[in-house]
């Protein structure tokens, strides 16, 4: 994603009711900042929240919380549900490496990441959202049923997404090397911004689908 200091950006964020201040004082009570006890699905790396903005509209007796760690970017989320805020969609200003201290255990139940930044060079692995050290994060908020879905065309991300699931104790239900093209998964595929432009530009989307 490329960024560009919006300004004025942290303060629209700070004072919109759609963002948790402080999560960190909420862990554990997510559902009760909801007002109901419908499960919790979050993305990780939200972008501009067209994936999530739709999900929450089509699905009302779910919750939904999209996790992004810029101001500028997280702005385009807001923007985009200014008129008609859904009740049942909080965001999360912040860096997914602290997820564990803003969720308490199995607090979550599902995970969705969406074309997640490939951080190329070997010795920034550990930043990548789907590595085994992210995974084991996820493992401790996500209900023991619960599932985490990925998509990217980034194929060298998802080969490596793929090598971590042993390290970390999950296992693939499902993997796909090209999403678009399979009519079956693509019922109900709600495209990311990203996916959008790659897909339109013919690359192929990879997805899986995990659980432990
Ligand atoms: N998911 C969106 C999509 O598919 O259109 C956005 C994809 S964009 C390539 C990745 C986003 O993840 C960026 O907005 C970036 O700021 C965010 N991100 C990356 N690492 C993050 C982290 N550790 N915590 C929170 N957000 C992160």
């Amino acid at each position: 994603m490329r960024l560009r200091n919006i300004p004025g950006s942290r303060e629209i964020v700070a004072a919109s009711p759609s963002v948790v201040r402080e999560p960190e004082k909420a862990r554990g009570r997510f559902r009760e900042l909801f007002g109901n006890g419908h499960p919790i699905y979050i993305e990780v790396g939200m972008g501009k929240g067209k994936f999530l903005t739709t999900l929450a509209r089509q699905n009302p007796d779910l919750n939904y919380i999209g996790i992004e760690r810029y101001t500028s970017v997280l702005l385009r989320a807001l923007q985009k549900i200014k008129e008609d805020p859904p009740p049942n969609l909080l965001f999360l200003c912040m860096d997914a490496a602290r997820i564990e201290e803003v969720f308490a255990e199995g607090e979550i139940s599902r995970i969705y990441l969406n074309f997640s930044d490939p951080w190329p060079k070997d010795r920034h692995a550990r930043r990548r959202l789907p590595s085994a050290e992210f995974l084991a994060r996820y493992d401790r908020i996500l209900e023991k049923d619960g599932r985490l879905e990925f998509k990217t065309d980034n194929r060298a991300l998802f080969d490596f997404a793929l090598e971590e699931l042993p390290k970390a104790g999950w296992k693939a239900e499902l993997v796909s090397y090209d999403l678009h093209a399979d009519a079956e998964l693509m019922r109900g595929n709600v495209a990311t911004e990203y996916e959008e432009r790659f897909a339109s530009k013919g690359n192929p989307i990879y997805k899986y689908i995990i659980y432990r």
